[in-house]
């Protein structure tokens, strides 16, 4: 059995947002601290996500699209560590095969920017009458990735997708939960042509001040934090610790916000949010929901690394232990400050 059977099979880019998810994760991998957005039609005509992360290196570049090409993929040992935090080499490639893909890129060391463009997975001219080779540009230190045209070759999928408003609120609702989990990058959003953009956080704030900067003061105001860990030590499997900001009972919304990373990956937990929803019975009155935002890291090797990346639902061991012991710490915390 090789490895590349051992990787969970392929990834399902289904609309625009889930293109951004993606491509939003390569570039906080990057490193990048500064992260730039521009969208026309709702990501269907364009999607351009520029960072100053570390770049792609030139020799790097006609593999880039091919399937499980990935720099973050060393042996087999620490194969289960990177299907957790989503590496599998998948995405680029996936998006080659549904959309116009081009890539300019500039690591520190290079002496320009190089410029490529593919199709298929692999590279394609740029200009027609070129060959398909990078080519040298210029550019600043960082990657520029551009996805046009997506899904003009799968007319079902296309037609499964809502108005482009509605695909680029859930582009904002992407990026504005990103910037919540990374105060220290500065996010930027606009529509292609506009001036103004609809989404800009400046670096350096704190969870707490990007969670007021971008859901607003009355859920700043009225926010509570915590923090707890297994009594395990690190690096054992059962070894995890969770940081939460949550409303307290001041705060009545007509349904939960609920945010939360795993290992820094944007997932969902309908069994944590039911646990963390069910502390405020009696807290707050009925039809009455808070905002909660939950980092929780994992050992990776305690995240099922067999759930197919297009499943929504994540699973991890002890599960409904955890689920239980940062419910308890949000209820002291809710109970004793809370009122
Ligand atoms: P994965 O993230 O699983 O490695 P992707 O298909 O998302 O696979 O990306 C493939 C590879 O391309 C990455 O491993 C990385 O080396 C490179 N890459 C993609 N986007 C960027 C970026 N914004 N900055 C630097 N390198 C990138
Ligand atoms: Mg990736």
């Amino acid at each position: 059995e090789t490895l590349i059977n051992r990787i969970a099979a392929g990834e399902v880019i289904h609309r625009p947002a889930s293109a951004l998810k993606e491509l939003l994760e390569n570039c906080l991998d990057a490193g990048a601290t500064s992260i730039r957005v521009t969208v026309k039609d709702g990501g269907l005509k364009l999607l351009q996500i520029q960072d100053n992360g570390c770049g792609i290196r030139r020799a790097d570049l006609p593999i880039l699209a091919e399937r499980f090409t990935t720099s973050k993929l060393t042996s087999f040992s620490d194969l289960s560590k990177i299907a957790t935090y989503g590496f599998r080499g998948e995405a680029l490639a996936s998006m080659s095969h549904v959309s116009h893909l081009s890539v300019v890129t500039k690591t520190k060391t290079e002496t320009c920017a190089w410029k490529a463009s593919y199709s298929y997975g692999k590279l394609v001219e740029t200009q027609p009458g070129q060959t398909p080779d990078p080519k040298p540009c210029a550019g600043n230190d960082g990657t520029t990735i551009t996805i046009e045209d997506l899904f003009y070759n799968t007319p079902t999928r296309l037609s499964a997708l809502r108005s482009p408003a509605e695909e680029y609120s859930r582009i904002l609702d992407v990026l504005t939960k990103y910037a919540i989990h990374n105060p220290g990058v500065a996010f930027i959003c606009k529509k292609a042509g506009t001036a103004a953009p609809d989404l800009s956080t400046p670096s350096s704030s704190s969870t707490t001040q990007a969670i007021g900067m971008l859901y607003g003061h009355s859920i700043a105001k009225e926010l509570l934090s915590t923090e707890t860990s297994s009594s395990t030590e690190p690096d054992t499997a059962e070894f995890w610790r969770a940081e939460v900001h949550f409303t307290n009972a001041n705060y009545q919304s007509k349904k939960t916000i609920f945010l939360l990373f795993i290992n820094h990956r944007l997932v969902e937990s309908s069994r944590m949010k039911r646990a963390l929803e069910a502390t405020y019975n009696g807290v707050l009155p009925k039809g009455s929901f808070p905002f909660i935002y939950l980092s929780l890291v994992l050992d990776p090797r305690s995240v099922d690394v067999n759930v197919h990346p297009t499943k929504k639902e994540v699973h991890f061991l002890n599960e409904e232990a955890i689920s239980e012991q940062i419910a308890d710490a949000l209820l002291q915390t809710l109970t004793s400050k809370g009122q």
